[in-house]
């Protein structure tokens, strides 16, 4: 059974209860890794500025302690095998489903990937594949 490293726990461990509830069940049957959890304002710009976010601080979801959204790819990680991420999160956002409705969390899940949850993928502004955030 496959289970985060340190780092990946530690970055985990900065987030809303309810992604880690997420992950800690995801991780049990598909290996992944944490990329960032919380974001303090000189990560944030780091992110801006790399043009991984829209967001400047504090308005992302990973600004606010605990943080309402995760990155996370499966592992290892092969980035331009684009189409396991969506794979990764078809997975995860099937958990999600289930944990909402057995009561162990309590938020919907967005994907990064389908920011508006129609059954359509390409017509996407922004893609970030790595990230989950809650419905709030
Ligand atoms: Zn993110």
């Amino acid at each position: 059974m496959p289970k985060f490293s340190q780092e990946s726990f530690s970055k985990l461990s900065t987030c809303h209860i309810d992604l880690q509830a997420l992950f800690f069940e995801v991780i049990r049957t598909f290996d992944c890794i944490v990329l960032a959890g919380y974001r303090d304002q000189e990560d944030q710009t780091k992110a801006f500025l790399g043009g991984f976010t829209k967001l400047e601080w504090p308005n992302g979801k990973h600004n606010h302690q605990p943080s309402f959204a995760v990155d996370v790819a499966p592992w290892p990680i092969e980035w331009d095998y684009t189409k396991r991420f969506y794979w990764f999160a078809g997975y995860v956002l099937g958990i999600a489903s289930r944990l909402k409705e057995e009561g162990k969390i309590t938020h919907g899940i967005r994907w990064g990937g389908n920011w508006n949850w129609d059954p359509i993928i390409p017509n996407q502004q922004f893609n970030d594949l790595l990230h989950y955030e809650l419905i709030l």
